[in-house]
């Protein structure tokens, strides 16, 4: 602990106080949970599942393991096969690029956008070969990539769109004519992530999948169960992948504050925004037209200055801050046999270097915010 008095104790993430602030409830369904003893399969996944299938407004939900392991079961229902393409951008979590290398596909890297940091719509078509089967955009930090147009392209190419929501979970995506659909449920199928620190966090890891297709659905229920329909009868080669019931307790109660809880973050969002617009050295996130953002994370881009200089400053003032990511994927020693080299996405590799996260969560409490605003500041000088 920190003794200075105006020195509030920061953290990137503050699960502890989200928690306390719903711990009869949460701690009733885990009791309830437990009496129950179905701890795989238990009443409270379909449960979850429905009520999630709900506010996202599509027609199944298929809870899974973790949000890398959707992914994954995403790309086997899909039939996917060695060698096919799959563009990904390149300024993402290793999770999405992981998956398509795991199943030996291919994955094709685009440069993303410097404003939205999602992926370039521009440079996609390029980027199609006959190879090509699908496209996975990431809705990174908590906006919505440009749907539309990656749905018209794939719909031009004949190429699947699974979306990465691990981030975005409650973002509104505005479509041309006004109509909105939630970030996850545009393509043929939207993957999340349960991850405690993602919007809608498990106090474990867990994960989902959004489909409005009810023959893909089931044969994504198979995937993710062994391959089978009928209980040790295994039609096609699946996997291992479940949501724990305990988990999906704790979530159907979260889930019902998902929303405060984006609006939370929008509040804290806004906040900085304010403070930090007219700051030369500093950009704040820019806000599309065509989505609502839930502020996973709070990512500024500085100019002009050291970012790890100013992020080592950061730290020393009490002030937490995270990389976003600190290296492209194109650069990743284990991806390195793709063939990319430094200079081939400009606009990720600028990002690596110049995006700095700053705390930002549901708890965020006005005199702390004020503190670390202060510090940022004054760091900056
Ligand atoms: C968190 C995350 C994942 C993976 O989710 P896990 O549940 O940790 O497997 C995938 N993609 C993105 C963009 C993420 O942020």
């Amino acid at each position: 602990m920190n003794k200075k008095s105006n020195n509030p104790q920061v953290q990137m993430v503050d699960l502890k106080s989200q928690y306390l602030r719903i711990k009869e409830e949460i701690d009733n369904a885990i009791a309830q949970a437990i009496n129950n003893t179905q701890f795989i399969n238990g009443s409270e996944v379909k449960k979850f599942s429905a009520e999630l299938a709900q506010y996202m407004n599509c027609k199944h939900v298929i809870p899974c393991a973790n949000g890398t392991d959707a992914l994954q079961l995403a790309m086997m229902a899909l039939e996917l096969e060695p060698g096919d393409e799959v563009i990904v951008p390149v300024h993402t979590y290793v999770a999405t690029a992981e998956v398509i290398a795991l199943l030996k596909l291919t994955p094709v890297f685009v440069d993303v956008d410097p404003n939205t940091f999602n992926i370039d719509i521009t440079q996609l078509e390029e980027k199609v070969t006959s190879k090509t089967k699908a496209i996975v955009p990431v809705h990174l930090y908590g906006q919505s990539a440009d749907m539309e147009s990656i749905m018209k392209l794939a719909q031009k190419h004949n190429l699947y769109v699974i979306e990465d929501t691990a981030q975005a979970i409650g973002a509104d995506y505005v479509f041309s004519d006004g109509k909105k659909s939630k970030a996850g449920t545009i393509g043929q199928i939207g993957c999340t992530s349960f991850f405690p620190s993602k919007n809608l966090g498990a106090y474990g890891d867990g994960g989902a999948l959004f489909i409005n297709d009810d023959q893909l659905a089931e044969k994504l229920r198979m995937v993710a169960n062994h391959g089978q329909k009928t209980k040790y009868y295994h039609d096609i080669i699946g996997c291992n992948s479940r949501l724990d019931t305990i988990q999906a307790a704790i979530l159907r109660v979260k889930l019902r504050y998902l929303n405060d809880y984006n609006q939370q973050r929008n509040k804290v969002a806004e906040k900085y925004d304010d403070a930090f617009k007219d700051v030369e050295q500093l950009q704040i996130p820019y806000r599309a037209d065509y989505s609502t953002h839930v502020f996973h994370q709070y990512t500024l881009k500085v100019k002009n200055i050291d970012r790890d200089t100013f992020k080592n400053e950061l730290s020393k003032e009490g002030i937490p801050s995270m990389i976003y990511y600190p290296v492209p994927l194109h650069l990743q020693k284990g991806y390195s046999n793709y063939g990319y080299k430094k200079g081939d996405f400009p606009i990720s590799e600028k990002l690596s270097e110049t995006v700095i996260s700053l705390p930002m969560h549901t708890e965020m409490e006005e005199e702390t915010q004020e503190y670390i605003i202060e510090k940022v500041k004054k760091t900056i000088g």
